[in-house]
């Protein structure tokens, strides 16, 4: 089963939304599980410190070691990636997603404070990984984020799975535009075609809506797109 191992200073904040909709009834029939780790139970004093100032001065507080060292040698020392939620990490993409979610499950680090002491990274083979270019208070939001992004594609959690395969990025184009009834709201109407009933005319409007949304949102998507389908055409 495919196993998502947290540690966390807020194992409280799990399973948080990961327990409803489409990831928490994929748990409830076993199709993946979710254990949080409550760093505090590693640290070894009787005020359950995880944090120290960091070397070299400056504000806040920096995670150690240690502490997190002892937290992965209990619980996530096997085959599983582990990663370190991160702003300084490479940005998550729906390919890494699929990757993860076609293994054994993951370990999920998240930072507090000013984030965690440099050695342990190296140590215990952390892989940094960022959800964008904006700086949360923790890494915990962002694991919800990993894990539901790779829970959805788990098979049997997706009722349609031909729905993942269509969608934003796994085809490198956003996707198209989608109504549904009414047919007229506020004076405005579903566009013809998509009610005319003709499957390839609708794949056609679709395919053009996808490539005008992606080359005006997204002129790196776009550019990644154009050169490959220019391989695609070199490969023959
Ligand atoms: N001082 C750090 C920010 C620390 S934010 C810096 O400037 O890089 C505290 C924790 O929140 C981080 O350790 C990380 O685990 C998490 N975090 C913040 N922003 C994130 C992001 N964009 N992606 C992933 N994790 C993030």
């Amino acid at each position: 089963m495919w196993r998502a191992t947290v540690i966390t200073i807020f194992p409280e904040m799990f399973p948080g939304p990961l327990g409803a909709s489409l990831a928490g009834k994929a748990q409830a029939k076993n199709l993946w599980a979710l254990e949080p780790v409550d760093l505090r139970a590693f640290a070894p004093d009787k005020h359950r410190i995880v944090d120290d100032t960091p070397a070299g001065g400056g504000p806040g507080m920096v995670m150690k070691p240690d502490v997190l060292a002892r937290a992965i040698d209990a619980h996530a020392c096997d085959a599983r990636p582990r990663l370190l939620m991160s702003p300084r990490g490479l940005p998550l993409t729906q390919a890494r997603v699929a990757q993860l979610a076609a293994g054994p499950g993951i370990v999920v680090v998240c930072g507090r404070f000013e984030g965690v002491d440099e050695r342990v990274i190296a140590a215990r083979n952390l892989e940094e990984v960022s959800i964008g270019d904006y700086v949360l208070s923790g890494g915990e939001p962002a694991a919800i984020v990993v894990i539901d992004a790779c829970v959805r594609l788990i098979p049997g959690v997706m009722g349609k799975a031909a729905s993942s395969a269509e969608e934003s990025f796994a085809r490198s184009l956003l996707e198209y535009p989608q109504y549904t009834r009414p047919k007229a709201w506020e004076g405005k109407a579903i566009p013809d075609v998509l009610l005319s009933g003709d499957h390839g005319k609708v794949a056609t409007w679709r395919q053009a809506e996808a490539e005008r949304l992606t080359r005006l949102r997204r002129p790196d998507l776009w550019a990644a797109h154009l050169a490959g389908n220019a391989a695609k055409a070199t490969k023959g």
